[in-house]
């Protein structure tokens, strides 16, 4: 016999047992769209989570990263991303690069991803990723993402994975017509909602779409 197929790699063997039961995870818990699992099976959440947490990358739960951050649940990343119904045309801006696992997903989906971090480690770890993966599509800045990104707007699609009390008035107002934006609102560390916010000719349209639980929208930058 030649070469090493996966059967003779035990180690091997476990990865894709795990990488197969995190998509079945993410199936069952109601992330339907081939599109967003297509893009979750392409970028590896592995390389996104250092250190001791990293063998737990393929379970359906949210990890510490730098910062006293967190790296999003899965599932919760999907039902986002599958909520944000992206097209492969739209500009993207994400408040909250954190890991940058999320923004890799949405470079996989749409033309142009913006994201932002309050945390310049943060924005720094996660372009060295983007580089090391070849996406060459999405541009992390270290930015207050509550103001939006000015330059950049308007956006087909805005994602917030930090919990604000309201949807701040510059996000609203950054978004195109037509335009759809997902975050979570309600008071840090009581219970939030996911809110999915769509722009039409006259006006907002909100709708409220499940419970979810993320660290706060904080003001200004960070120290790291
Ligand atoms: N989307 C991330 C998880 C985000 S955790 C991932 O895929 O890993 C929330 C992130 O929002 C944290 O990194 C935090 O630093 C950032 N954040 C909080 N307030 C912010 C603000 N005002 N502007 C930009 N980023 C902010």
């Amino acid at each position: 016999m030649t070469g090493t197929t996966e059967e003779e790699d035990p180690a091997a063997t476990d990865l894709a047992e795990r990488k197969m039961r995190f998509l079945f995870a993410l199936r069952s818990r109601g992330v339907t769209d081939a599109r967003v699992l297509n893009a979750m099976e392409r970028i590896d959440r592995g390389l996104f989570v250092k250190g001791i947490f990293a063998e737990r990358a393929y379970e359906d739960m949210p990890l510490p990263i730098a910062c006293g951050q967190t790296i999003s649940q899965p599932s919760v990343v999907g039902l986002m991303t599958q909520a944000l119904n992206v097209s492969a045309r739209d500009t993207i801006l994400e408040v909250g690069t954190g890991s940058g696992y999320q923004a890799a997903i949405l470079a996989e989906l749409g033309r142009r991803v913006y994201t932002v971090d309050r945390y310049r480690r943060l924005v720094r770890e996660a372009s060295d990723l983007f580089r090391q993966i070849g996406l060459t599509n999405v541009t992390a800045m270290t930015a207050d993402g509550s103001h939006g990104l000015p330059e950049q707007a308007p956006f087909d699609r805005i994602l917030v994975t930090a919990a604000a009390e309201d949807p701040p008035g510059p996000l609203l107002h950054q978004l195109k017509p037509g335009g759809i934006m997902v975050l979570p609102v309600g008071q840090s560390d009581a219970v939030q909602s996911l809110i999915k916010v769509t722009r039409g000719a006259n006006g907002f349209d909100y709708e409220e779409l499940r419970p979810v639980r993320f660290v706060p929208l904080v003001e200004g930058l960070g120290s790291e």
